[in-house]
């Protein structure tokens, strides 16, 4: 395996507040799945934000299939498909036209037949011409995937997926990100939930106040703990 996002030293300091990241060094490698496990506040999102150029760093890099996320933006942005936390979603578009337009906004030109697959993977196909506001919670949770997986990203990063969503629709999710795992895409997820970790990373990386306080494969750490479930305490 080689590494597919390369984070070296990483920090994030929000104003004059307190370091939000701090001195954050780990890599991705190409077709795991990552779960990046912390309590509210720890700097999850921060981290993913800043990879995907949304937030700037103060300090340390980030490489994305060997690009410099500062000074090859557009290559290492070609790589990365994000599904925020919130449901952001064009209410009066159709599902279909939400991912074509997704995709227009990575440059990307027409293919018909990748949306088509697309939409049938994510079992959307017989959703396509509904407008997104009709969907269930659900539903637009896969729109959300479809559109992010729109310009063909090597990488997912999906920001607590299953945040305020019941068990059905969570186990849903965790199936998706499977198959796309299973399809060859890398995945990185956020969660506060240690059975999501759990049940779905090769690697779990756990975070708090900003420090990245140790990442580690599933099988290793339960191993350590020596129990059936992980636990760490940090709630
Ligand atoms: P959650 O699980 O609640 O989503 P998180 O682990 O994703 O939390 P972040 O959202 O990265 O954590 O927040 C890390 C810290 O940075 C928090 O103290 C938060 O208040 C602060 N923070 C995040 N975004 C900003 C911002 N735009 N301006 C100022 N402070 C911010």
């Amino acid at each position: 395996m080689s590494a597919i996002i390369e984070i070296d030293h990483l920090s994030k300091r929000y104003g004059s507040g307190t370091a939000a990241l701090n001195d954050v060094s780990l890599n991705i490698e190409e077709g795991e799945i990552l779960a990046l496990l912390g309590p509210n506040g720890a700097g999850k999102t921060t981290m993913i934000s800043i990879i995907c150029g949304l937030v700037r760093p103060t300090g340390g890099t980030v490489r994305v299939g060997g690009h410099d996320i500062r000074t090859d933006w557009r290559a290492a942005r070609k790589l990365i498909g994000l599904v925020p936390q919130e449901i952001l979603l064009e209410p009066f578009e159709t599902v279909r036209d939400c991912v074509r337009f997704t995709r227009g906004l990575y440059g990307e030109g027409p293919d018909e037949a990748y949306v088509e697959q697309l939409l049938r993977s994510l079992a959307l196909w017989d959703k396509r011409d509904a407008k997104t506001r009709e969907l269930s919670g659900g539903m637009k949770r896969r729109v959300l995937i479809a559109k992010a997986l729109s310009h063909r990203p090597k990488v997912l990063f999906l920001d607590e997926p299953t945040a305020g969503v019941d068990v059905t629709l969570r186990r849903e999710m965790w199936q998706v990100v499977r198959e796309l795992s299973a399809q060859g895409v890398t995945v990185i997820l956020t969660t506060h939930y240690l059975e999501e970790a759990e049940d779905m990373a090769d690697r779990i990386g756990v975070i708090n106040k900003g420090e990245l306080l140790l990442v580690k494969p599933k099988a290793e750490l339960m191993g350590e703990f020596g129990k059936k479930h992980l636990t760490i305490d940090l709630y």
